[in-house]
């Protein structure tokens, strides 16, 4: 068996038929992290043993117990704000190095008891605050397609980690696009979950009414994988939904015909990159010519979605980062009372992008400012939910491109944080609607990947896998970057 040239899911299938030992699954994946990470800088930890450990303790297993197991020896990678219990969580924060989690999170912990081995945890931006990752404080990771450019962000080190198959499958997180957009400039697929179908329990806040976690993969069958298990109502995150969990792996068998796809002329026109916007346009030819239908719609509120975005996000992210105070996690300044205590623990804790959020969410929360900006943002969040409710009465799905660009290169934004914020113009939209997203490789510009995405109404994850599914059959991919021909 050619465990690199192999997906999650039959992995999965042959561990649990006793092909092949979880222990050789996980050895064969960490000798490539050991060859390739350190260029790329994907990962900020790597757990060699206590993966062999798991793996090994999974090869114990009898058999019919093994055989439950969807996920059974799969490696994962964590992004690095996802609690896991015996990796360190950084949040690719200084104000966080070296913390472990007493616990794990949700996610993690179900996809664990499926059968899967963490490995490593991925690097980020800072908190997830940034779209290229270039803003964590353990350095930036490199696009594996071309490492001069950056990977996207925030999960910006798991989609590299797919990427460069240093694992089959990733956790992310997504806020505002960060497991849909550095999936685009990764070249693999990324799905963010309608708000409340994947437990946020474990995952390190940084604005609670627009995160969710989400799964990264090759395949957008190894991503409805991944999603199935960490999918359904948890008692420890109240915002998590009882809506009942589809089987998306059943429902990717079933053939999607006429397909109705709304084309909203707001995402395809100004500030889009006229190749990246052929090589979407290009795959919805080839999508009309199997039968799917496309019809023009508007989104006339996505013109406001950026700067709704970055009120109500740094809004939520000042008040969630007030607990790191050099009290109760992780790092601690010097100080001689309890005053400078915070404040050099802040100062010298948080990078410059944390810092500046907390800034703007804190002028927006305050008083005089309340209603000017934050109420303000938050009725035309709940316009932009109503524009796509009132277009998934005529279409099934929306589609657009992920991102606005292909993957730019490393340093050229850094200083630009209006030009970084632009990088999310695409995806901001389906969180502040709070509607699952997926976005799925498109095709290439020179050489770098571009991204398709789907926005569907709620709970229609299963409907997206089927869309991405039909781009997968009409898109042509070329040999992953760093696999041996
Ligand atoms: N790039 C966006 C931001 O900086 C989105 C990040 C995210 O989804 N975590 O807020």
């Amino acid at each position: 068996m050619d465990t690199l040239a192999t997906s999650a899911g039959e992995i999965a299938q042959s561990v649990r038929v006793g092909d092949v030992s979880a222990e050789h699954i996980v050895n064969v994946y960490l000798d490539r992290i050991r060859r390739l990470d350190g260029e790329l800088h994907a990962l900020l930890s790597v757990d060699e043993a206590g993966a062999r450990a798991a793996a090994r303790m999974l090869d114990s297993l009898p058999a019919e117990q093994r055989t439950r197991l969807p996920l059974a020896g799969v490696p994962l990678v964590v992004k690095d704000n996802i609690l896991t219990d015996r990796l360190p969580t950084s949040a690719g924060s200084k104000i966080l190095a070296g913390f472990y989690s007493p616990f794990q999170a949700t996610a993690v912990e179900r996809a664990v008891a499926a059968g899967a081995v963490v490995v490593a945890k991925g690097n980020l931006d800072e908190f997830g605050m940034g779209s290229s990752t270039e803003h964590s404080a353990f350095g930036p990771t490199r696009n594996p397609w071309a490492r001069d450019r950056v990977p996207g962000g925030s999960s910006g080190g798991p989609a590299a980690a797919i990427a460069a198959n240093l694992a089959p499958l990733a956790l992310g997180s997504d806020t505002g696009g960060s497991i849909r957009q550095p999936a685009a400039f990764c070249g693999i697929v990324g799905l963010k979950p309608t708000y409340g179908r994947v437990s946020r329990f474990g995952l390190i806040a940084y604005a609670s009414s627009l995160d969710q976690i989400g799964p990264l993969a090759r395949t957008v069958r190894d991503a409805g994988l991944l999603l199935q298990v960490i999918s359904g109502l948890d008692a420890r995150d109240a915002t998590s939904s009882a809506e009942p969990v589809a089987d998306y792996l059943a429902e990717l068998e079933y053939p999607l015909r006429g397909l109705r796809i709304g084309v909203p002329s707001q995402y395809f026109g100004a500030g889009i990159e006229p190749e990246v916007r052929s090589v979407v346009m290009s795959v919805l030819d080839r999508l009309k010519a199997g039968g799917a239908q496309t019809v023009e719609i508007n989104l006339p509120h996505t013109e406001y979605a950026i700067a709704a975005y970055y009120l109500i996000a740094p809004a939520e992210a000042s008040s969630n980062l007030s607990r790191f105070d050099g009290v109760r996690y992780g790092f601690r300044a010097g100080a001689s009372d309890l005053v400078s205590l915070y404040q050099n623990t802040r100062a010298e804790g948080f990078g410059g992008e944390v810092v500046r959020r907390v800034l703007l969410g804190t002028h927006a929360l305050s008083a005089g400012y309340y209603d000017q900006y934050y109420v303000k943002a938050q009725k035309v969040r709940a316009l932009i939910r109503r524009d796509f409710m009132e277009a998934f009465a005529e279409v099934d799905v929306v589609v657009t491109p992920t991102a606005p660009e292909v993957p730019f290169g490393l340093g050229s934004r850094r200083d630009d944080p209006l030009k970084m914020y632009q990088s999310d113009i695409c995806t901001v939209t389906a969180n502040l609607a709070g509607l699952p997203a997926v976005s799925v490789p498109a095709g290439f510009v020179e050489g770098l990947p571009v991204g398709l995405q789907f926005i569907g109404p709620a709970y229609s994850e299963a409907l997206l896998l089927r869309a991405g599914r039909m781009v997968e059959e009409v898109v042509e991919r070329p040999r992953w970057p760093l696999d041996e021909p």
